[in-house]
């Protein structure tokens, strides 16, 4: 990572002091932060309660088994919500969501295929029922799929297609061996089948699919199993060799086949929590700063959790932790503040848009927002610094695309935490929530520790996260939001910017 020559010289004055430090005392743990000093007496009280096993135990129960990666529109999710809404009533925080709750819920669709009237059907009377024989994953606006079927077998660790193989628009059954089970579905997927569907030893289940308002892209292939013994009907009445599945290949039938797939739609959603915590200044307090992390994450995919526990684990615990630390500092900022944990970013950034476009209180009285997305882990891109190397290391993003004042007073809260911050990752400007809310006119930050092996991986799990990281993440923006809810009223942003 390159860093801006404003932080190279930082980093210089500080290996100075460093050097100084670590030659008195033998020992220090935290090389990589500075040296700091003590924030102002009247914010101590919650800028000491903000800990590292603090933090440990919110994102043990966020990123826990109990709600299963937080996947908008699973259980998972709603568990989750309904947590940070029972900690934030815990904490004395006032609702400030819909009808005096702590939600917004954004309303979505739930498409479900009703497995009973489904039906594979081809010629000479071919018919077999689809219930217990296959199951989707995926479905599309179309209540069936009409093509040629084609039977691919993919083997070992890096199968591939033949570049000429034409799947455009045809019924892919395939089988895939462990190893090949990964890249299968992307390999076939390139190819723009109108449906694809795993051959499956296990009885096919069905999983229902959200569809999300406002997301641009909709699904245009059916994907999901199918059993052996259905493929095995399916082959012979298409004239394929029994022994399709044994060795990698293609096996074009030329033989059409209709998949019928009746659905049900029903409504539901998925909520944004929000809390609010008053100002103290009578003539200040109906403006407010927003502070913000997405609460979701991937959820149940395949089968498979994805606990999310950097992503965004750790944002959440951050500002769950700064709610706690406001709440119980004697002292109050002028302007009030709106705490916000967003649902929906991982599938779009929808859950601060559905936000942005359905304010409950009113934007020209949002003077700032900050957002807090992956603070849990060292950045560790595999080009040049290690992990270990970014320690200490933040990015902060965006905030000097608006009034300059709000980049300033983060760096002058830094002085109480020591973060060595990089001014680099502007590439990721537009894709956390923030976005949405800088589009409204209004100034913001954007905290985020950098990119890791395990982004957007299973293996995104508590075990590996910096504490201390999230807590010196959490003090910053604790004291940021004072410095900016005390502050004048920032400028609007002069231009807009769409994702
Ligand atoms: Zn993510």
């Amino acid at each position: 990572m390159l860093l801006t020559k404003f932080c190279r010289a930082r980093v210089l004055t500080l290996s100075c002091a460093l050097i100084c430090t670590v030659s008195m005392l033998s020992g220090v743990a935290d090389a990589q932060y500075a040296t700091t000093t003590a924030p102002p007496e009247e914010l101590k009280a919650g800028f000491d309660s903000i800990t590292e096993q603090q933090a440990e135990a919110f994102l043990s129960v966020l990123a826990g088994p109990g709600f299963e990666g937080r996947g908008t529109g699973q259980v998972g999710y709603m568990k989750a919500a309904h947590w940070v809404a029972g900690k934030l009533a815990e904490f004395g925080l006032e609702p400030a969501g819909n009808g005096e709750t702590y939600f917004q819920t954004m309303p979505m669709t739930r498409r479900i295929a009703v497995m009973d009237k489904c039906k594979i059907l081809g010629s000479d009377d071919f018919e077999v029922e689809g219930k217990n024989n296959v199951g989707f994953d995926r479905l599309t606006d179309a209540g069936e799929v009409t093509g040629e079927v084609v039977f691919l077998t993919l083997q070992g660790d890096s199968p591939t297609l033949p570049e000429d193989l034409n799947l455009r628009e045809k019924i892919v059954i395939y089988s895939a061996d462990d190893k090949a089970a990964g890249r299968a579905p992307f390999l076939i997927a390139r190819k723009r089948p109108s449906a694809s569907m795993r051959v499956i030893e296990d009885t096919p289940v069905s999983i229902a699919q959200n569809l999300f308002p406002g997301r641009r892209r909709r699904a245009t292939s059916v994907s999901g199993t199918i059993t052996s013994d259905t493929a095995a009907k399916i082959a012979a009445a298409a004239d394929v060799q029994d022994d399709w599945s044994k060795n990698s290949g293609a096996y074009e039938s030329g033989k059409e086949f209709t998949i019928t797939i009746p659905m049900r739609e029903e409504t539901s959603g998925a909520p944004n929590v929000l809390a609010w915590i008053e100002g103290s200044d009578p003539d200040l307090k109906d403006e407010y700063v927003v502070i913000g992390a997405h609460l979701d994450h991937l959820g149940i995919r395949n089968g498979k959790v994805y606990p999310g526990a950097d992503d965004n684990g750790s944002g959440s615990t951050a500002v769950l932790s700064i709610a706690r630390a406001m709440a119980l500092n004697p002292v109050k900022p002028k302007r009030s503040i709106l705490f916000m944990w967003f649902t929906a970013e991982e599938v779009g950034l929808l859950g601060s848009k559905y936000y942005t476009d359905n304010p409950i209180h009113p934007v020209d009285k949002m003077t700032c927002m900050l957002n807090i997305d992956m603070v849990g882990r060292n950045e560790d891109t595999g080009e040049g610094d290690t992990d270990a190397d970014n320690e200490g290391h933040i990015h902060l993003v965006g905030s000097q695309r608006g009034d300059n004042d709000l980049h300033e007073l983060i760096l002058a809260a830094n002085e109480h935490v020591g973060f060595e911050f990089e001014l680099d990752m502007e590439s990721v400007w537009n894709r956390s929530d923030q976005i949405n809310f800088y589009n409204q006119g209004v100034p913001v930050a954007f905290m985020f520790g950098g990119m890791h092996p395990d982004y957007h991986k299973p293996s995104d799990q508590p075990a590996d996260i910096n504490f201390k990281k999230i807590t010196a993440a959490a003090k910053l923006y604790y004291l940021a939001l004072y410095s900016a809810a005390d502050h004048g009223r920032f400028e609007p942003n002069p231009s807009r910017d769409s994702r």
